[in-house]
């Protein structure tokens, strides 16, 4: 029989220990925890198969469940010598969801169930203490009132902070079971009121409401959004852990904590953590009440504290990764709650697996493997310019590192509204919570008036590697004025600032930021990539500022450098609209003949730069409209310096006007219609290198790229072009030049005629952007409007201009791959199209076997660790 309910302290269960799939993360680090002899309290996980079950079949549980979860909370009763809804000693639980990976606040939670209105009596008498049992009930009925009754928890809270108000006191824990007798009478009227019945004093009943719900919270809307930001498919479910509880909130000699093994922001080898005395897990986290330093607990608790350490030390050895964990102190007794691998920011990431491989935990071949990829993209961009001019309106805690600037928002789906309308936002809360989950993602950053480091901001902002700040307690937000005030400084809705979650700084105004400091783990982890992965890693530059960016983030060549994005700088862009508007050969001759010194002079300060290393420049590929005059004042300028009316520009581009630019005349048809305009770009590219030589400069192979081409004639009319023109240069400089002629594969019937194309291609670079749109007949310019509804009807996994789309596009990039291949053994391949910089697509040109990816310079390091990924993954090499 199918085994659906696993207990932690069962020899049978424990088998499963590294089996997520159906104990969940959480239930099965419970199990294994158990297994290493830790002080676990005594529970049990119902298997993700019974959520599955449960959505398949009408929110039912089965029969057998049922039975069962009767039988094992029997086992925990034996165990902890209490009763589930005994008069004199009753057992209470907790009931938490804890899907395959941690979805951190995503999903529901209930403690304390098991109280009603006459076990609270019994636990007060047994405990000796009737404030701590009234508190229990309280938070029971609000929890419950909440998760399960679905009763939205600020009318609990309201009642709360109404009667502190009235009684003159600031905090919780100023309250007297007095106090909580009669607001735990108001939380039941609310729920009397809000759902006609009384609350529910049966504790099986009780029970089952809340396994019910932690199942529903699956697809809750935050749950289903963390879901579809970290592309966790949905139909994984969640598994349930019953537990006994066990109570942070006794008295003095109690008390709950979180603490990571590690700084999950820095990766500093230190305990990091907090937690209270006298409080219940929730109470850390939710920022009512500030939290002490883990390490002030070794004055505070001192044996408590030695014990934690050696836990931590175990937990470490043998996960093999920073943990963070959940504890809690019952009269100087240590309970274990809960282990998983903390979330971390990239900065940490990298020093935690180079510091693992110093400390022979771990190779450096699973170093490679634990760092996210795409995370590395928060490290390499910039952050404050000390030099910068700044005024410092507020502080808090440096809660996730790197610099934002933005508008000011206060609302999460205001932050989303925005971010569709290409808006930078800091989004701005009291405290954040679940529900603010779509707009942490869409801001540039977060601040809050309240909470810890690990507070829901802090800990959701690492793992999405944003900046933070959090509990900067010196802003007063009110928002219903759409402000905050800060000390003499009152900030609206719309105004931009910029906060610094490195320093915890926030700033009025937009500071200026610059590159950041690549540390030494970077570098060495870095190398270690290098020596592991066999594609090569080229950049798409066509500025020498950008080439030398890539060159120091380890570049090996240029992939791509798009030549018309140079025909936009400056002044150039004259005499490049003279030469599309042109209709003489001799006026586009004579527009030529202007541009022909910008292209060399470019192309000599990037082979200066690139220093011997390949540069695969591109023929023009403008879909004319990007070029054609766009303004009045273009328009003017261009026919004043054409010598011709504004009319007749105008009539110009209207004749040159095409419905579909995308698919029109651009690419190499250019150059078949106007051959003078690639001759003179290969002159160009030929004279540069007819100058370094002269100059002294390691000279360049360039490797010539004919875009757009779909059919062997066109590449190979074009080839000769630039063999004649080669053959030109070379009797006038009276030199010998070293060069590559290939073609981009960007058209299915390109990659379908493959071997044909290569007889004329020394070289293939994939063009995966128009491979993209032209595979699938989706515009690349308007996609954005409907790739979402694609997403979400779950047509689309990612959207395929990020990540390939390996059945279809892929699918055609292999078959060039064979048949370029087969034509030609030599025939060197690659990629250039977004997907280049991509971890996902890397991995698949890794399995496609091409020889080098091409990417966006700040995405180099991303390509160099992604590939070494790939590799080590291929040939199953994880130690
Ligand atoms: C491509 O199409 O993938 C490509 C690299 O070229 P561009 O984006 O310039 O069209
Ligand atoms: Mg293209």
């Amino acid at each position: 029989m199918e085994k659906l309910i696993f207990r932690f302290n069962n020899q049978s269960s424990q088998s499963f220990f590294k089996n997520k799939d159906l104990l969940g993360g959480k239930g099965a680090n419970l199990v294994k925890m158990t297994k290493l002899g830790l002080p676990v309290p005594p529970g049990f996980t119902i298997s993700t198969k019974v959520c599955e079950y449960f959505y398949k079949n009408n929110k039912k549980i089965p029969k057998k469940v049922i039975q069962q979860v009767k039988k094992e909370i029997n086992i925990i009763e034996k165990i902890t010598k209490k009763k589930f809804g005994s008069l004199s000693n009753p057992l209470l639980v907790s009931v938490r969801s804890g899907a395959k990976v941690s979805m951190p606040g995503m999903m529901d939670t209930i403690l304390n169930l098991g109280l009603n209105d006459k076990t609270v009596i019994a636990l007060k008498k047994r405990t000796s203490n009737g404030r701590f049992a009234k508190d229990s009930y309280r938070r029971f009925i609000q929890m419950y009132g909440n998760v399960v009754l679905k009763i939205e928890s600020y009318f609990f809270e309201e009642l709360i902070e109404n009667y502190k108000l009235t009684k003159g006191v600031i905090q919780d824990i100023e309250l007297t079971e007095e106090d909580w007798d009669g607001l735990i009478q108001n939380f039941k009227d609310v729920i009397k009121e809000k759902t006609k019945k009384n609350f529910p004093q049966e504790v099986n009943e009780q029970l089952w409401g809340a396994i019910g719900a932690v199942f529903l919270s699956w697809n809750s809307k935050r749950a289903k959004t963390y879901r579809k930001i970290n592309y966790i498919p949905d139909h994984w479910g969640t598994a349930v852990n019953v537990q006994a509880m066990v109570f942070g909130n006794m008295g003095e000699n109690c008390a709950t904590g979180v603490a990571f093994t590690r700084n999950p922001s820095t990766g500093e080898k230190k305990l990091f953590g907090e937690y209270l005395i006298n409080a219940q897990g929730e109470d850390v986290v939710a920022g009512t009440r500030t939290p002490q330093d883990l390490l002030s607990m070794n004055k505070s608790m001192p044996v408590i504290f030695q014990q934690l350490k050696k836990i931590f030390k175990l937990l470490e050895r043998k996960y093999k990764d920073m943990q963070d964990i959940e504890f809690t102190v019952e009269n100087n007794k240590l309970w274990m709650l809960q282990t998983r691998s903390g979330k971390r920011t990239a900065r940490a990431s990298i020093k935690i697996a180079v510091d693992m491989v110093q400390e022979k935990l771990i190779s450096n071949k699973e170093a490679i493997l634990r760092i996210d990829a795409n995370t590395l993209d928060t490290l390499l961009h910039p952050t404050l310019d000390e030099k910068a001019e700044k005024k410092i309106i507020a502080s808090g805690l440096p809660a996730s590192p790197g610099a934002a600037s933005g508008k000011v928002t206060f609302s999460a789906n205001e932050a989303e509204r925005l971010k569709e309308q290409m808006q930078d936002t800091i989004l701005v809360r009291i405290e954040t919570s679940p529900e603010d989950i779509n707009g942490m993602h869409a801001a540039k950053g977060i601040l809050t008036a309240r909470g810890g480091m690990t507070s829901h901001a802090a800990v959701v902002a690492r793992g999405m590697g944003k900046p933070c700040v959090s509990g900067s307690s010196e802003i007063k937000i009110d928002y219903e004025k759409k402000i905050f005030r800060s000390g003499e400084y009152q900030i609206k809705e719309g105004d931009i600032i910029t906060i610094d979650g490195g320093s915890g700084k926030v700033m009025l105004g937009e500071v200026r930021t610059v590159k950041p400091d690549i540390s030494k783990d970077f570098s060495k982890l870095m190398n270690w990539a290098d020596q592991y992965r066999k594609l090569k890693i080229r950049t798409n530059s066509e500025t020498p500022a950008d080439t030398k960016i890539a060159r120091d983030f380890g570049a090996e060549g240029i992939g791509l450098c798009r030549t018309e994005h140079m025909f936009f700088d400056g002044e150039r862009i004259i005499s490049v609209r003279e030469m599309i508007l042109s209709k003489t050969l001799d006026d586009r001759k004579e527009a030529l003949t202007k541009l022909l010194p910008y292209q060399r002079n470019d192309f000599i300060k990037i082979f200066k730069i690139m220093n011997g290393l390949p540069v695969t420049v591109r023929l023009l590929d403008p879909p004319l409209h990007e070029f054609l005059p766009k303004t009045e004042k273009d328009v003017e300028d261009i026919a004043k310096e054409l010598n011709i009316s504004n009319k007749n520009v105008k009539s110009r581009i209207i004749e040159l006007h095409e419905q579909n630019p995308m698919l029109g005349h651009r690419g190499c048809r250019l150059g078949i219609s106007f051959p003078e305009i690639y001759q003179m770009q290969c002159q160009a590219i030929f004279e540069a290198l007819a100058e370094c030589k002269k100059k002294k400069i390691k000279p360049v192979i360039p490797e010539i790229m004919i875009p757009l081409v779909s059919t062997a004639a066109e590449i190979q009319i074009l080839r000769n072009l630039v063999v004649k023109t080669a053959e030109e240069i070379q009797k006038i400089h009276s030199i010998k030049i070293q060069y590559y002629v290939g073609t981009m594969i960007e058209l299915p019937r390109a990659a379908l005629r493959a071997n044909d194309i290569a007889k004329y291609a020394d070289f293939f670079s994939f063009g995966t952007n128009d491979l993209t749109q032209t595979t699938f007949g989706i515009s690349r310019d308007d996609s954005g409007k409907f790739l979402n509804d694609y997403v979400e009807n779950k047509i689309f996994n990612k959207d395929p201009f990020v990540s390939i789309d390996e059945r279809g596009v892929g699918e055609l990039i292999k078959i060039a791959t064979e048949r370029g291949r087969i034509q030609k053994k030599s025939l060197k391949l690659g990629i250039c199209g977004e997907h280049g910089g991509d971890p996902s697509s890397i991995e698949f040109c890794e399995k496609a076997k091409l020889n080098y990816v091409s990417c966006s310079p700040y995405r180099v390091p991303i390509a160099r660790l992604a590939a070494a990924q790939a590799y080590l993954k291929k040939n199953k090499k994880y130690k």
